[in-house]
């Protein structure tokens, strides 16, 4: 598995692009998803998402997977469910065409939390969980995939919720450059 994978709106997967390894994963899952959505995510991801859950648990932080690997068809229907209700303009600005979601990989999830029992739906910048997320989530081999700023290089607004697998060692080097995968792929000729 190539886990430094560039998925954008430029660089699109085929519809029959099928991730290796993937494993399922039975977390408390949000309400924003279909119940009948199982999540799914390559099985090293996992792993290195489990220690870091229980390194969070331990600071009082309860994360949760909520949104992982989506085929080629989901995300062809999620955006055209956007298109229909906000318009083509919206969904061609906050959501991924079908082949340009990197969920498609198996290596990148959305996270949720739990305060006192109760699902936090919506995740923001300022958040305790998120802050620690931040801090240390490279440590485990995740990148924060949207930074704020960087919009003009992923092509994606901000999403502090989202975070992508690329291995520790190009998580470290991400963090401590501060740049985005595009430019690491582009300074490493990927
Ligand atoms: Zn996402």
């Amino acid at each position: 598995m190539n886990y430094t994978i560039l998925v954008n709106k430029k660089n699109l997967l085929s519809e029959d692009y099928e991730p290796e390894n993937l494993v399922e994963i039975h977390e408390p899952m949000g309400a924003k998803l279909d119940k009948t959505y199982v999540n799914r995510l390559n099985a090293n991801a996992y792993n290195a998402f489990k220690e870091m859950q229980r390194d969070a648990l331990r600071k009082g932080y309860e994360i949760f997977i909520d949104s992982s690997y989506r085929t080629y068809a989901y995300q062809e229907k999620v955006f055209a469910d956007v298109a229909l209700k906000k318009g083509l303009e919206h969904a061609q600005k906050f959501v991924a065409p079908a082949g340009g979601s990197e969920h498609q990989t198996g290596l990148a999830f959305d996270v949720i939390f739990r305060r006192n029992g109760k699902m936090i739906e919506e995740q923001k910048e300022d958040d305790a969980e998120i802050r620690w997320l931040f801090a240390n989530a490279h440590k485990y081999g995740f990148i924060l995939r949207f930074p704020k700023g960087k919009e003009y290089i992923t092509g994606f607004n901000f999403e502090p919720w989202h975070f992508r697998y690329v291995g520790q060692k190009v998580a470290e080097e991400i963090f401590v450059a501060g740049i985005t995968l595009e430019e690491y792929c582009q300074s490493h000729s990927l």
